[in-house]
């Protein structure tokens, strides 16, 4: 628990997989959390954050960005296309890219505002009807599209149906991104972060296991 042991077990699951040190970002998830222990984090020197809702990263990460430099901070819950212009202004990174009508919007406020977020493309590996992402059947046009209008789409992402074996789900969606020529794997939680580096994870997005579990709600 905490983030020195979780940078501990990443950088041996990286040796394990047999990859440089330092190939795989850790996003720290901090939904939910209390402030105190956000700022816990961010006085050990980490400062790359992963928030699932807007609204929740716009009360809480200006404040923060007055106090500590360089902070990185990467959506990874769904976004609403009203919400996007919100999201484009607090973060460097999308993972939740999962529709046309998105990547329009994307697409439009990028020129407008002449610059535009990393993003991952959101597969439904599950193919889950609750779940977000496009389906992996559509998941080749879908990053031609975004692609074709020029959005600096560097990898897929996906959250594996809890219930089901998340190697298999790994596996998938890597084998996505490489036929896609994309090189970003966001995938891996605080249950199956080393399992997701072993599967190829550039970014594991880990909440729980270094903040403490969440309050419920
Ligand atoms: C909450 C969340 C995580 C982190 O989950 P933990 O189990 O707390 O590590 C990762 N990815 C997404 C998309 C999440 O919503």
């Amino acid at each position: 628990m905490g983030l020195n042991d979780i940078k501990d077990r990443i950088a041996q699951a990286e040796t394990a997989a047999g990859r440089a040190a330092g190939t795989v970002e850790l996003i720290a998830v901090s939904k939910v959390q209390p402030n105190a222990r956000v700022a816990s984090v961010l006085d050990q020197g980490h400062r790359c954050f992963g928030e699932n809702r807007v609204q929740e990263a716009a009360g809480k990460w200006p404040d923060f960005r007055e106090s500590y430099d360089g902070i990185d901070l990467h959506l990874i819950g769904p976004l609403q296309t009203n919400k996007a212009r919100q999201a484009f202004e607090l973060f460097q990174s999308i993972h939740t890219l999962d529709r046309p009508k998105l990547a329009k919007t994307f697409a439009r406020l990028a020129q407008e505002m002449g610059h535009c977020p990393q993003l991952f493309v959101q597969v439904n590996t599950g193919e889950e009807p609750q779940k977000a992402g496009v389906l992996p059947a559509d998941a080749d046009e879908f990053i031609k599209d975004c692609l074709a209008l020029d959005l600096p789409v560097r990898g897929v992402m996906c959250i594996p149906p809890v219930d089901e074996e998340a190697a298999l789900h790994f596996a998938l969606l890597a084998k996505i991104g490489a036929r896609n020529g994309l090189s970003g794997l966001s995938m891996g939680m605080s249950s199956d972060f080393e399992k997701a580096i072993s599967f190829g994870a550039t970014h594991v997005r880990v909440g729980s296991a270094i903040f403490g579990a969440r309050e419920a709600g």
